[in-house]
């Protein structure tokens, strides 16, 4: 049964597991499959041939279901995968459930309920500091290192990884213009980001505790925050992100399980500040993720932002985004912010990448400052595995195509 040897060194054995949804060609119906190598387990299918109690979890056109069932489920759904794609005995029986991944279609593969944005970048935070705030005294605005600055956006507008992407009209207004002039963005970007996917909901009134986290988050993906420079620049104060923001939000097909992540999981940076007690992690468990993210521009490489120096913690904006009574609901999406490292190469998005657009970016098919119709978006990542392997996170990808209005 050759599909279930995936090559060694492979991101995507089966010591990774990650979820989706998928149909295949001509059909409209919608499951879940689990990926392995350049293929996807039909995990209701394969859930039915075995007799197994998950039939109710995996045979189903979303990945709610699952999501909802908690951290035990998880876990012994988890296991029962593992054994179903590597003991012989199980791989006979579900040999004709495993597909090429090149023979399906994938789909969002959750039903996304609310949809919030962090800033937890500290040098993404302080690029932008310094590009739109050059006359501040510090780059960080003063809130910065208390809280895990926030802001909900559209979660109706979040597309799986593959659509295409087009480009907004809106409002913008450079400073000195007289006044505000209405067409297609000119500024267009993206911001390379880590997605958390929620599975447990919460109750109105009661704060998700930092300790909580893993009860609630099922797992993570990539995610393109893509984001109208022109038009956000016009339109945030005093309220934030609003059209800028809410015309796309790409994420990947897969979402990779916390519990796939062990080996990836290491300490936050240093806290400068001290914190207050709900968002204090000095005593927890590491509450970062060592992935390691790539973007590329039609293909080549322009960015290796580092998510290990993320500021925050996934476990520190659940605590924050709950504080106030705020309940969760299976389904909520929450991304971290742009990831930027120290290095200018490092840098997620192309406003710090081109400085505000100063120092374009010298691609094989010209020079970029922000996106051109045609340009075709990749986020990719991969985060250490056990025993030296590495886990491979689904990629998100995004095509610009022109916009209708004018
Ligand atoms: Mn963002």
């Amino acid at each position: 049964m050759p599909p279930f040897d995936v090559p060694e060194g492979d991101p995507f054995g089966p010591h990774n597991l990650p979820y989706g949804v998928f149909s295949h060609a001509g059909s409209t119906q919608r499951t879940v499959g689990v990926r392995l190598g350049d293929h996807v387990l039909d995990a209701g299918a394969a859930a039915r041939a075995l007799g197994s109690p998950y039939v109710s979890l995996l045979a189903q056109p979303s990945l709610n279901p699952l999501l909802a069932a908690g951290r035990t489920a998880w876990s012994d759904v988890r296991r029962a995968l593992t054994a179903w794609v590597t003991v012989p005995a199980h791989q006979e029986a579900i040999g004709s459930f495993l597909h090429p991944l090149s023979s399906v279609t994938l789909h969002l593969p959750f039903e996304v309920a609310d949809y919030v944005d962090f800033y937890a970048s500290e040098n993404h935070a302080r690029n932008v500091g310094q590009i739109f705030r050059p006359d501040a005294a510090d780059s960080l605005t003063p809130n910065w290192k208390h809280l895990p600055i926030g802001y909900h956006g559209r979660s109706g507008t979040v597309v799986v990884s593959g659509t295409d992407v087009v480009r907004p009209s809106g409002q913008r207004k450079a400073p000195a213009d007289a006044a505000p002039v209405f067409g297609p963005s000119v500024r267009l970007d993206i911001e390379a980001e880590v997605g958390f996917v929620v599975g447990v909901p919460s109750e109105r009134g009661r704060p998700v505790v930092l300790g909580d986290f893993r009860e609630h988050v099922f797992g993570l993906c990539l995610l393109n925050d893509w984001s109208a420079r022109d038009v956000q620049a016009w339109e945030y104060v005093p309220l934030g992100p609003f059209l800028g923001k809410s015309f796309a939000t790409s994420v990947s097909a897969w979402i990779t399980p916390l519990d796939a992540l062990e080996d990836a999981r290491v300490a936050p940076p240093e806290r400068t500040h001290a914190l207050l007690p709900y968002l204090d992690d000095a005593q927890d468990e590491p509450g970062g993720y060592d992935l390691r993210i790539s973007v590329a521009i039609n293909g080549s490489v322009v960015s290796e932002p580092p998510f290990s120096t993320m500021y925050w913690t996934a476990a520190q904006q659940l605590a924050h985004m709950t504080v106030n009574g705020a309940s969760l609901r299976t389904g909520d999406l929450y991304g971290s912010g742009t990831v930027s490292g120290t290095e200018p190469a490092q840098r997620g998005s192309l406003l710090e990448l081109t400085w505000n657009g100063r120092d374009p970016l010298e691609l094989p098919e010209g020079k970029r400052t922000f996106l051109e119709d045609g340009d075709v978006v990749t986020l990719s990542a991969w985060a250490p595995g056990p025993g030296g392997t590495r886990v491979g996170l689904g990629d998100v990808s995004g095509r610009i195509v022109a916009g209708t209005v004018e």
